[in-house]
């Protein structure tokens, strides 16, 4: 198998070529390092069957050689996270949106599979926990930069659907949920690698809002086994999937873990949302997916606990600079 990876660089994509080179495939990864990092996949070049091309998936010559070269296209370039989302959300909507089209379209030229990574955003707001796929996307009000990031990954979802059905395009969509590991950088505003490095420097823990909102986070190596066994399952193919843990948190709950894990002196602070991200900003409450689709077509069960997340995050930056 030969598969392209958009967005190869990034956190989830480069552990996901690692695991293809694993099994066997060759890969190529493709980038243009706007939140990607060389350095995530510098360890892979050289191995036999990998290949990378720093470009931006809108270069309509590039992505047309390597769609027609590969097997199949894992769809994981996106602009990501919460604090660029509000920052520059003009970045995120084109290159969402615009990304997506190119590489559909592309993909239905040469007939390829495309496994689309998406996310829990999609959910936005709906409070009826756990979400199933067929759940109704609830989202606030168009002033509101957030859900720009929503609303462009259902645009991605609706499209390749739209291709599917049309066009009989083979696609996978995956919604991911708070995935979590080694590489990922707090710079775009991730939870994790944030408490886990200010707990490491003794700085104070920023808790946003009231800390009494919920996530459920991933092992990025789980995370990967999912959709490569989904990539791999035929009877995925046309279908969305949550991809995520089932063990509930609160920030404050984690800020805790955190320090006990770390043994840090760092105290925890709440920090007002209006000053954390912008003026009105809204947050999800609780975000819980139903893992029961993905659990019965391939299997699937994260095997990595909260716990063993965070001393695999925590190793990682004591080792690293992040
Ligand atoms: N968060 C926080 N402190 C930080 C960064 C994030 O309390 O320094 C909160 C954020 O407001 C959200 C949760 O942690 O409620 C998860 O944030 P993240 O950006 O990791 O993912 P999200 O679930 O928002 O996509």
């Amino acid at each position: 198998m030969k598969a392209l990876i958009t967005g190869g660089c990034g956190f989830i994509g480069s552990h996901l070529a690692e695991a293809l080179l694993d099994r066997g495939d060759a890969v190529t990864v493709v980038d243009n390092l706007s939140t990607g990092r060389f350095e995530n996949i510098a360890h892979l070049v050289g191995r036999p069957g990998f290949s990378f091309c720093i470009e931006n998936i809108a270069n309509e010559t590039v992505m047309d050689r390597l769609v027609s070269e590969c097997d199949l296209i894992y769809h994981l370039a996106a602009a990501v996270g919460v604090e660029l989302i509000v920052q520059e959300p003009v970045q995120v909507i084109e290159t969402n949106i615009k990304g997506c089209e190119a590489v559909l379209r592309i993909g239905a030229r040469y007939r390829k599979k495309v496994i689309l990574a998406s996310t829990s955003e999609v959910y936005g707001k709906n409070e009826s926990v756990p979400f199933r796929e067929d759940a109704d996307s609830v989202l606030g009000a168009t002033t509101r930069s957030r859900w720009s990031y929503a609303c462009s990954k259902a645009m991605d979802e609706f499209l390749a659907l739209a291709y599917a059905k049309q066009l009989a395009l083979p696609v996978v969509i995956v919604r991911l949920f708070n995935t979590v590991g080694p590489r990922q950088t707090g710079r775009y505003g991730m939870v994790i690698p944030r408490f886990v490095q200010q707990a490491l420097a003794d700085q104070p823990i920023t808790v946003y809002g009231d800390g009494q909102q919920t996530r459920c986070f991933t092992y990025v190596g789980d995370v990967v086994r999912a959709i490569v066994g989904l990539a791999d399952a035929p009877g995925a193919v046309g279908q969305v999937f949550n991809i995520g843990s089932t063990q509930e948190i609160s920030i404050m709950q984690l800020a805790r873990r955190v320090v006990e894990l770390t043994g840090s002196a760092s105290s925890i602070t709440l920090v007002p949302y209006d000053q954390a991200y912008e003026e009105g900003f809204e947050d999800m409450r609780r975000r819980v997916p139903d893992t029961s689709k993905i659990a019965q077509l391939i299997g699937w069960q994260p095997r990595v606990d909260l716990d063993g997340i965070l001393k695999r995050v925590i190793d990682y930056f004591q080792t690293h600079q992040g």
